[in-house]
C-alpha cells in the first residue's frame, strides 16, 4: 500500500521538496487533544525542533499547543507562529544571554535549567531587567530508553540535565536567589520511544524524587515529563497516528500526582513526522557490479537521519506500478554515507520518477543543510498545492 499523494502537482515542481499532509496533522492534532481532555492538568508543549515549518507551526498552534524551544530562534519562530508567551518553555543545556533575555522580554512560561551556573546567570539577568523569571529543574534520572544511542538523554553520562543526587540543594539554592522562582521540575529522557515500559520507569523515578522532597516539605506545581513518544516507521499508511492513549494512560496511571499539580508534556516528533514526505526524481538508475542504483536529486543534506542515526524511512515510488524490483536508493552528495535505504523494494524505477521518502516530517527539512552549495529544500502543505 502507498501514500495518496497529488502525483499530477508534484510531476509540475521542481524537487526535491517537502510535502505535509495537512489533513493527517489536524487528525493528529485533533487525537492528541481527545486523548489529554480526558485527564485534568495535562498540557502539550509541542518541541519546535522537530519542524518549525510556519505552515506547519500555524496548525499546532491553532490546536492550542504550547511550543517548547531549544534556542531564541526558536523562541522567536513560535512567537511569529501567534504561540502565546505564557505557552512557550525553553530548555537547552548551553543558553547564551542574549537568548535568556529574549525569554525574559517575552515573559515566558518557564525556563528549563540545566547547570548552577546557568540558574546565576538567568537570576542575574532577570534582576538587570526587573524581572522575576520562572524556572524548572531538568533532572537527569538516569533513565535508559530503548532507543538509538544518539537519542537517549536520560542517562547519567549524558550532557543534559542536573544530577539526582544535586536536585535538593539547586531547589534551596532557588530560593534564596531574588530574581528566580522554582515553579517545578523537567525530564525528558530521550525520543522515539515505543515502549511504554520506559516511561513508567520515568514516572516511578518521579515518584521517588517527589516523596524526597516533599518529605523537605518542598512541593511541586509542574511536572514536565519531556516528549520521546516514537512513530511507526515501517507502516506509516496503516498506523499513520501514534498510540496517544496509551502514552497518556501510562502517566495517568503511574504517575502518583499531587493536587493542582500540572503535567506537561512535549512532543515533537508525534506530533509531525507521518504528515511530512521528502519528495524527490528519480534521476538515473546505475546498474552496479552486483546492484542497481536508484539515484535520486534529494540527498542527506535534505534529510540526514538516515546517514546521521542509520534511520529507516519507507520509500515509495509514485510514478510506478510495476514489479518489485531491489535497489540502493541513494542521493548525490559527495559522501558515501548519502544512502537512504540499501537493498530495498521498490516498483520498477526509471529515469524521472517521482520517489516519495515518508514520515519525513520531524527532524526533516529543519536539519537540511546547503552542504555542496546545494539549495534547502522547499515545503508545502496541502493548501499550497490546490
Ligand atoms: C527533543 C526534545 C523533545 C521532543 O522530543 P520528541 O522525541 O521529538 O518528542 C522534548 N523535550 C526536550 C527537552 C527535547 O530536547
Amino acid at each position: 500500500m502507498k501514500g495518496k499523494f497529488p502525483l499530477e502537482q508534484f510531476a509540475k515542481m521542481r524537487t526535491p521538496f517537502y510535502y505535509y499532509d495537512t489533513e493527517l496533522l489536524r487528525t493528529t492534532l485533533r487525537a492528541i487533544n481527545e486523548e489529554t481532555r480526558k485527564h485534568e492538568d495535562f498540557c502539550v508543549h509541542y518541541a519546535v525542533k522537530a519542524n518549525a515549518n510556519p505552515k506547519v507551526l500555524r496548525y499546532i498552534r491553532e490546536a492550542g499547543l504550547g511550543a517548547d524551544c531549544v534556542s531564541g530562534g526558536e523562541i522567536e519562530a513560535a512567537i511569529r507562529a501567534g504561540f502565546p508567551h505564557d505557552k512557550i518553555v525553553f530548555a537547552g543545556v548551553g543558553k547564551s544571554d542574549w537568548e535568556i533575555e529574549l525569554g525574559l522580554d517575552h515573559d515566558i512560561f518557564c525556563f528549563n535549567v540545566e547547570s548552577v551556573p546557568e540558574l546565576e546567570v538567568i537570576n542575574e539577568l532577570a534582576g538587570a531587567r526587573g524581572k522575576t523569571a520562572k524556572v524548572a529543574f531538568r533532572i537527569n534520572p538516569d533513565v535508559g530508553a530503548h532507543t538509538h544511542a544518539n537519542i537517549t538523554t536520560g542517562l547519567a553520562e549524558n550532557k543534559f540535565g542536573i544530577a539526582m543526587r544535586d536536585m535538593q540543594s539547586v531547589i534551596e539554592l532557588a530560593a534564596q536567589l531574588k530574581n528566580v522562582k522554582f515553579v517545578g521540575l523537567h525530564f525528558h529522557i530521550g525520543s522515539q520511544i515505543l515502549d511504554m515500559g520506559d516511561f513508567q520507569a520515568l514516572c516511578n523515578r518521579i515518584n521517588e524524587l517527589q516523596n524526597q522532597l516533599e518529605s523537605h516539605h518542598i512541593c511541586i506545581e509542574n511536572i514536565n515529563v519531556g516528549g520521546g513518544l516514537g512513530i511507526d516507521y515501517q507502516h506509516p499508511n496503516r498506523i499513520p497516528i501514534p498510540d496517544f492513549k496509551a502514552y497518556f494512560d501510562t502517566y495517568a496511571k503511574h504517575l502518583k500526582r499531587r493536587p493542582g499539580q500540572v503535567i506537561h508534556f512535549e512532543l515533537g516528533r508525534a506530533v509531525v513526522a507521518q504528515c511530512g514526505s521528502l519528495i524527490s526524481r528519480t534521476l538515473y538508475i546505475k546498474e552496479g557490479t552486483h546492484k542497481k542504483f536508484a539515484i535520486l536529486d534529494a540527498g542527506m543534506t535534505d534529510l540526514i537521519r538516515p546517514a546521521l542515526y542509520q534511520a529507516f524511512h519507507k520509500i515509495e515510488n509514485l510514478s510506478s506500478e510495476e514489479p518489485m524490483q531491489t535497489y540502493d536508493v541513494v542521493g548525490p552528495i559527495c559522501e558515501s554515507s548519502d544512502v537512504f535505504a540499501k537493498q530495498t523494494d521498490l516498483n520498477a524505477a526509471h529515469r524521472g520518477d517521482i520517489m516519495a521518502i515518508r514520515s519525513a516530517g520531524a527532524y526533516g527539512e529543519i536539519m537540511a543543510s546547503s552542504y555542496n552549495c546545494r539549495q534547502l529544500p522547499k515545503g508545502f502543505v496541502s493548501e499550497d498545492l490546490m
